[in-house]
């Protein structure tokens, strides 16, 4: 629906109206020609760089939408960021252990993000967390810092043991989480058969309770960790191995994106209360492992599910503030402290840019306005309520309203109502419900009425991309991302919107953004209208996190082309380009066969010609469609500025 166009609009009005002061964390703005930016402080010149001249830059030199962009100095500003937070902490409060980070690999497993994690962590000694066998060979071939450890966690086999217990002898500092108790036997078999020590974990079930989207289940419920008493038990069965040296650490991890502080306190306070009796049972820990939760601030509002109520420096003086006081009204060491936060490590350096194909708008046709003499009842008292509607009776006329919406349709499919009468009574529901829209907007008592308008009231874009695909979370979980156009930000957005994407599901779709004024969310986003020869570019942000592993193959559509894009004092470079998937590759996921496929074609296209359905020009073409579909990208390819 269109809003009252305001006369001026300046890039101030955009940035707060899309919050992106609050989520960009000072990696985003938006420049005065109203481009999206991103921004790297740590150049003298050339700070910004426009997201919109980049793509299109991109696009010039053959990258296709939607694309998947990466910015590695996000990356090394995050990792930075929260290494120096633990040391401002571990200075201020005089803490006597040390502070190592661990990256888990899970959170984006991309090999040219985990080599960029790797090489911006050295100098912080920043190791990596693996939860599966295969996560663990990826760690052992990647980390090569004598200074930084690897964290194995996740169901564990022999040959996962015997590997990271082999791996000691490559030099690398791998400790080996017992998450169940049954995996200590075998620990302790394969650590005598090879004659090798273990770097024994324990993970700790926590049961503080927590809440948020990603929690896992606490307490007995919770799938991975040992409890108190088999944390005993377990103590006991070191010590008669004559292992008892080797439990080092103590791990616990209550979940991701905890959006409370009160949460993050509650469950270190219940680990370090573990971690100081399991040393006063003689068990010689160094370390303690909190695990990850540390959350990413999505909507910029600082409360809910989305967000956090607490900043980075928070979250480590709160963790080394607690561990020390127990440790010190105990006497016990103060261990090193461990996290492994992937979230907010990566969560900021990608996003997704597509563009718009088309729009579906509700119009109004000011034509159904008049009466005439054929008018239904129907159409009558619609007319009725258009002409006397006002602040008084909104509540009523929008019962009716709904009520003739249904009537409508009833009596058109009972024969009582012409087509064209119908399409009246359509468009005259449509003004109504754009009239009672404006009316409704700040009435206390309309507020569920504007709210409910406006839902139907929205247009729609249809977007380049599969959410299934780029945004799982968005799906599976209604996660919040930030969503804006990265361009036209001087002009004023008139429309309101969902997205929709090119899947032929009913989920396929975005309609959950954020609403700066009231803090909360919003089912629209506010959006320039289209113009003809000019490709309306919109951006999901902060899509660094779970979402690229995470995502699925729906309608077969598949991986989106990646770039990684270094920021330079004259510019950029582009440091990789990962094409993404061919309609060949996708297909034979689902193992279908290229040649087999065109064969195929190729017979029907014989046997059509024969039969004189087809001529040899028509079989050349559809031979030649067939095979450039095939190879071509699953997303559609129109040339650059089409509508
Ligand atoms: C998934 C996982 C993490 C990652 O946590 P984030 O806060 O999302 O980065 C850390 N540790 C373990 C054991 C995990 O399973």
């Amino acid at each position: 629906m269109d809003k009252t166009p305001k006369v001026d609009w300046d890039v101030q009005q955009s940035e707060s109206l899309y919050g992106i002061q609050d989520w960009g964390k000072g990696f985003f703005s938006i420049n005065s020609s109203g481009h999206v930016v991103v921004v790297n402080d740590k150049l003298k010149n050339q700070k910004e760089l426009s997201l919109y001249e980049l793509v299109q830059d991109l696009r010039e030199r053959g990258l296709r939408s939607p694309l998947l962009i990466r910015f590695p100095h996000i990356i090394q500003s995050r990792i930075e960021r929260i290494n120096s937070c633990f040391q401002k902490a571990i200075k201020e409060y005089e803490y006597s252990g040390k502070y190592f980070g661990v990256y888990p690999i899970k959170v984006n497993q991309q090999r040219h993000v985990l080599e960029e994690i790797v090489r911006f962590g050295k100098p912080f000694n920043l190791g990596l967390e693996c939860g599966s066998k295969p996560e663990l060979l990826i760690a052992l071939a990647f980390m090569k810092n004598p200074g930084s450890y690897i964290v194995c966690n996740g169901f564990k086999d022999q040959e996962y043991i015997e590997t990271a217990l082999l791996s000691q002898k490559l030099g690398q500092n791998t400790f080996i989480v017992i998450d169940r108790r049954s995996e200590l036997d075998l620990v302790v078999e394969a650590a005598r058969k090879l004659d090798i020590r273990p770097r024994i974990g324990f993970r700790a079930k926590i049961y503080s309770q927590g809440s948020g989207k990603w929690m896992e289940s606490s307490g007995f419920k919770s799938k991975f960790g040992l409890t108190p008493s088999e944390i005993v038990e377990a103590v006991d069965f070191l010590k008669q191995a004559h292992l008892l040296d080797s439990l080092e650490l103590l791990h616990f991890h209550v979940g991701s994106q905890i959006p409370s502080i009160h949460e993050i306190k509650a469950s270190v306070k219940e680990a370090g209360r573990i971690f100081s009796e399991l040393c006063s049972m003689g068990a010689p820990l160094k370390f303690l492992d909190v695990g990850g939760g540390l959350g990413v601030d999505y909507d910029g509002s600082g409360h809910g599910d989305s967000s956090t109520n607490y900043s980075d420096q928070e979250y480590a003086n709160d963790v080394i503030s607690i561990i020390q006081s127990i440790c010190e009204e105990k006497q016990v060491p103060c261990p090193h402290i461990i996290s492994e936060s992937g979230r907010a490590i990566v969560a900021h350096s990608s996003l997704l840019v597509f563009d718009v194909l088309g729009s579906h708008e509700m119009k109004v046709n000011t034509g159904a306005l008049k009466s005439e003499p054929e008018d239904t009842p129907l159409v009558k008292e619609l007319l009725y309520i258009y002409e006397h509607l006002d602040e008084n009776n909104i509540n009523e006329f929008y019962n009716d309203l709904q009520e003739k919406g249904i009537e409508t349709r009833q009596l058109f499919s009972l024969g009582g109502l012409s087509l064209k009468q119908r399409a009246k009574a359509e468009d005259l529901y449509w003004a109504i419900a754009q009239k009672m829209a404006i009316l409704a907007k700040g009435l206390e008592e309309a507020e569920d009425i504007y709210w409910n308008l406006q839902d139907e009231l929205s247009g729609t874009y249809f977007c380049n991309f599969s959410v299934f695909q780029s945004l799982p979370d968005s799906w599976a979980v209604g996660q919040l991302f930030p969503v804006m156009p990265i361009h036209r930000l001087d002009e004023c957005p008139g429309k309101r919107v969902k997205l929709v994407d090119l899947t032929c599901d009913s989920d396929g779709k975005i309609e959950k953004f954020i609403d700066t004024e009231t803090d909360e969310w919003q089912n629209y986003l506010e959006v320039h209208s289209l113009k003809k020869g000019e490709t309306y570019y919109i951006g999901v942000f902060l899509t660094g996190a779970y979402q690229e592993t995470l995502g699925d193959l729906h309608n077969l559509f598949g991986d989106t082309d990646a770039v990684h894009i270094t920021m330079t004092e004259s510019g950029y470079t582009v440091d990789y380009v990962v094409e993404g998937d061919t309609v060949t590759e996708v297909l034979s996921y689902v193992e279908y066969s290229r040649a087999e496929l065109i064969e195929s074609i190729r017979l029907l296209a014989e046997e059509g010609i024969r039969s004189g359905r087809l001529s040899n020009k028509e079989a050349r073409l559809l031979m030649r469609h067939y095979e450039q579909g095939l190879s071509g990208y699953t997303y559609h390819e129109g040339p650059e500025g089409e509508l």
